[in-house]
């Protein structure tokens, strides 16, 4: 069976390239009828974020990425937290050591920092590895009993891996085949001093444990892959299938998106707001900027994946059918917040009345607009809505059906207002007065058949009609707001305008 997880450390917020990897796991995993996993990997206390793991939790939760297993869902596999599993890396790492695949190191910190000056002086980045290991204070360069005595004495140390050298193969299911030399690699160290182990041991070693059949992750650890596959080997595991998704780049195509970008050109590059602890930096979300989830989805969908025909709007059952891990691409997407916007307008027209009304009367509410009832804000909705993107953009579509517009525009006035308006219109504000008019057709077949009797051109009306209940030329059907507003307030909006 299919078992997927996403591991992030809660460092701070979630950037869109890591929902990317969290829908993607997703959608694999149901695709496949499979698990997906949660799992926090927390094993840097230096790095540790403090409320990082909620949001991670609260933006899966808004972006409808729910996880089968993860901190709060004990499944079989738990605890899901790096740090409530802490005890179970140091024998790991101890096997290795058996088996000749690992080793102790007790280089100081300043005995580091001397190797790394003097490589720097000879123009050389440093690497511990195979090339220079017999020159550093370690298990393989010490006696037995030396090691034996510095570990009783409590002296710090950490534990190395020592690669085995070979031309390695491996095989991406995005990119495919790859060949390593693997004397380029370095002893990575897998368990630290502090007792904690590193990042690719805990990642491993969990990754084997949860049993976890597909490893699907951002590009940036594409280079680390060797190392896990040479881990798994020297355990003697089966290593899981690697599938390294593309970076996501600057809208530019230049670069990797960063959260510098977003602030830059105003779009947002994290699902929810979020407020870093330390600094007190704002980051601004997709949820506060007013997307709609299912347009997060699609949009995030579409960063490096694609179905292969014309669809673009997918709902997450459409994606989970359609999605393959054979048309994600090997090369980096770019990040379009205009297309972003696009995917969000699409999904907004599709919501129904009610939906959008619900929310729009919230922000009504938060602006202090009153509104006759919930049915008229729902109306009001499903007439705008079309030319909206945004919620936000609701108030500057249909002000007019909540408050008399306090002023005209000039430009259109000087266009449609002329000598003999005023008085045309005051006969209009008198017609409705003395009808009993209340559909839009009513209005309609009153308001026309009266021009024509009047045997005048449409336009000496309806434009100033418009313009005395809009403020401008703009909005839907007119006998609709009128019908709309009511007999009562037509007529003073008139009589107002004439005035
Ligand atoms: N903890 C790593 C991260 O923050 C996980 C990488 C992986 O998926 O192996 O991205």
């Amino acid at each position: 069976p299919v078992r997927v997880r996403f591991a992030p450390s809660p460092t701070g917020p979630l950037h869109i390239g890591g929902v990317r990897t969290a829908l993607f796991n997703y959608l694999f995993a149901k695709k496949y009828n499979g698990t997906f996993v949660l799992r926090i990997e927390d094993t840097d206390q230096n790095r540790y974020v403090e409320g990082a793991e909620d949001y991670i939790k609260e933006a899966l939760d808004w972006c409808n990425i729910p996880y089968d297993e993860g901190p709060g869902r004990e499944g079989e596999y738990g605890p899901y937290r790096q740090s409530e599993r802490k005890n179970r890396y140091r024998k790991y790492a101890e096997k290795l050591i058996l088996n000749g695949a690992a080793y102790y190191a007790f280089d100081t910190p300043e005995e580091l920092d001397a190797a790394r000056k003097k490589a720097e002086g000879n123009k050389q980045t440093f690497i511990y590895n195979h090339k220079n290991r017999d020159e550093f204070k370690n298990s393989l360069t010490l006696s037995q009993e030396e090691v034996d005595q510095r570990i009783s004495a409590g002296d710090d140390y950490v534990i190395r891996f020592k690669p085995e050298l070979k031309m390695l193969g491996m095989f991406d299911e995005i990119r495919k085949g790859i060949e390593i030399d693997t004397s380029l690699l370095d002893d990575k160290v897998l368990f630290k001093s502090d007792g904690m182990p590193t990042y690719h041991l805990a990642n491993v070693v969990d990754d084997h444990e949860m049993e976890i059949t597909h490893v699907i992750r951002g590009e940036e650890w594409l280079p680390s892959m060797a190392l896990h596959v040479l881990l798994y080997e020297s355990f003697g595991w089966t290593a899981p299938k690697f599938a390294h998704l593309p970076l996501i780049l600057k809208p530019t195509g230049k670069g990797k998106l960063s959260k510098r970008d977003g602030d830059k050109m105003g779009f947002s590059v994290f699902p929810l707001d979020w407020v870093d602890p330390k600094s007190g930096e704002k980051s601004s979300g997709f949820r506060e900027d007013g997307f709609l989830p299912e347009a997060m989805v699609n949009i995030l969908a579409f960063l490096g994946w694609n179905p292969g025909t014309d669809q673009e709007i997918f709902t997450q059952d459409e994606l989970v059918s359609a999605f393959n891990l054979d048309k994600v691409n090997s090369s980096g997407a770019k990040y379009d917040p205009e297309k972003a916007k696009w995917f969000q307008q699409q999904w907004f027209v599709q919501q129904d009345d009610a939906v959008v009304g619900a929310a729009f009367a919230k922000a009504l509410q938060a602006k202090d607009i009153s509104y006759p009832s919930q049915e008229y804000v729902d109306t009001v909705c499903g007439l705008v809505k079309e030319r909206a993107v945004f919620v936000d953009d609701l108030f500057d579509l249909s002000l007019f059906f909540f408050v008399a517009p306090s002023e005209y525009d000039v430009k259109n006035v000087k266009k449609c207002w002329k000598d003999d308006t005023g008085e045309i219109m005051t006969q209009v504000a008198e017609l409705i007065e003395n009808s009993e008019v209340e559909t839009a057709t009513e209005y309609a077949d009153l308001v026309k058949g009266w021009i024509k009797d009047q045997d005048m051109g449409f336009g000496k009306v309806m434009m100033p009609l418009r313009l005395s209940l809009v403020g401008s030329l703009m909005g839907p059907d007119v006998f609709e707001i009128a019908s709309m507003i009511g007999k009562d307030e037509t007529v003073d909006r008139i009589k107002k305008a004439v005035s």
